[in-house]
């Protein structure tokens, strides 16, 4: 199925509910935000078929934190450009929705048990503003990040996304950013698709439909083949903390499930009541 296609049937299964949906999308490149390219268009429908959030919990790849899970507290978080090299209508966007210090304290209390910290240095990195940036285009929601711990297994983030899941009975859209494939090394300009890349990105689409997600966070088993499609877990890791928030109640509908430059997935999914 194409992804208008997807995104329609998911339009049409929407059923009124105040339990949000959740989201994870394949970010890819930082151009994503200034070009108009299939994903950028397919993260536009998305926002126009969601229910509107009351407040926005990113979780993006580009927060990466050690021993800690920190959440930005902040009234007003800042648009952080942290990308090297590119164009300079890039550095300009700004993206100025505000922070909820209240909710984001609360998340705080909520992830006790992850040693989590409150913070307000962070902000929006570019994992949660350049899709955002398509999907609410009025930053008329409130958003604020929580990060990763790199320092914990891949299950850690199946918890934290447990952890938050009731937060989608309140309005709250939870909302991962990072990629299912993401091997910059192996990047090449209008590559084709590298089996390794097919391979992790069909295990991963396989075992999240069958919702087998400790499949996903084995480590041992997933072996050589995760090392290849994530030499480092930080683009991984988001996709996890979004498959552990779901339940069983939520059906889930793949969106833009195709590979960039040869081994980064933009594979993006949406779980959602049924
Ligand atoms: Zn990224």
């Amino acid at each position: 199925m194409s992804t208008a296609q997807q995104l329609k049937k998911l339009r049409d299964s929407l059923t009124p509910s105040d339990r949000m949906p959740l989201v994870f999308l394949g970010h890819g490149s930082p151009m994503n935000a200034i070009e108009d390219s299939e994903y950028s268009r397919a993260w536009s429908e998305l926002g126009r078929t969601l229910p509107h959030p009351k407040a926005i919990l990113v979780v993006s790849a580009h927060w990466m934190t050690r021993g800690t899970t920190l959440v930005d507290v902040s009234a007003a978080p800042r648009t952080i450009h942290d990308f090297y090299g590119f164009p300079a209508e890039l550095y300009n966007q700004q993206y100025p929705a505000a922070g909820n210090p209240d909710l984001a304290r609360e998340v705080v209390t909520l992830l006790a048990s992850h040693h989590a910290e409150g913070d307000d240095t962070w902000g929006l990195d570019h994992g949660a503003w350049t899709v955002l940036k398509f999907l609410y285009p009025g930053a008329d929601v409130p958003v604020f990040q929580v990060s990763i711990d790199m320092t914990r297994d891949l299950d850690y983030q199946l918890e934290v996304g447990k952890a938050l899941s009731d937060l989608r009975d309140r309005g709250v859209l939870i909302l991962g950013s990072g990629n299912v494939v993401h091997n910059l090394r192996a990047m090449r300009m209008g590559g084709r698709p590298q089996d390794f890349a097919l391979e992790f990105d069909k295990l991963f689409a396989d075992k999240l439909t069958d919702r087998n997600f400790n499949a996903l966070s084995d480590t041992k088993r997933l072996g050589t083949l995760l090392r290849m499609a994530h030499p480092s877990v930080d683009h991984y890791l988001p996709a996890l903390t979004i498959a552990g928030a779901s339940d069983e109640r939520d059906d889930l509908t793949f969106m833009t499930d195709s590979i960039d430059l040869g081994s980064v997935s933009m594979r993006s999914f949406v779980f959602h009541q049924a």
